[in-house]
């Protein structure tokens, strides 16, 4: 299917219909800590308006994800006190995407860590909530 399911994930997190750890949300945009992290702080930031991925996508969409993953990216590198980002942005099931609702991936990295591998191990609730509080700081 190439068309946009609005019955995904994170259309239903945008409607409030399954729970997220919310770190940011304006008119156009929202992010949230992502469920299973390849790093402590792992961040999706997304559109509100619907697109499956990059290919898809409405070019002022893309304009305002892109401005909030760099307030974001800001905020995740001070809030986590990491070295780096890294962004990631996958397109369709060969591009390595599993979720088909545009997202972004930000991930903090520190000095000699490598990206944790992607088990399917949800995270602590506990940890999240810890490491979206210090995100939220780093955004005032
Ligand atoms: P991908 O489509 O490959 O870019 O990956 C989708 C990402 O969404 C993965 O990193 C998952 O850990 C994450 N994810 C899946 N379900 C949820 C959820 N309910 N809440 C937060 N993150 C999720």
């Amino acid at each position: 299917m190439t068309t946009y399911d609005p019955n995904n994930i994170f259309a239903k997190i945008l409607r409030g219909e399954l729970p997220c750890e919310k770190v940011y949300e304006d008119e156009h945009t929202f992010a949230f800590m992502d469920i299973m992290p390849r790093a402590d702080g792992h961040v999706l930031v997304i559109p509100k308006n619907p697109s499956r991925n990059l290919l898809d996508a409405d070019p002022q969409d893309l304009e305002r994800a892109i401005a909030t993953v760099q307030k974001l990216a800001r905020a995740v590198k001070a809030g986590m006190n990491a070295d780096g980002i890294t962004l990631q942005q996958f397109n369709e099931s060969a591009g390595g995407q599993v979720v088909f609702h545009l997202h972004f991936h930000i991930l903090p990295r520190w000095e000699g860590v490598s990206l944790r591998p992607h088990t399917g191990a949800m995270a602590a609730k506990e940890d999240l909530q810890r490491h979206a509080q210090a995100i939220r700081a780093a955004l005032k």
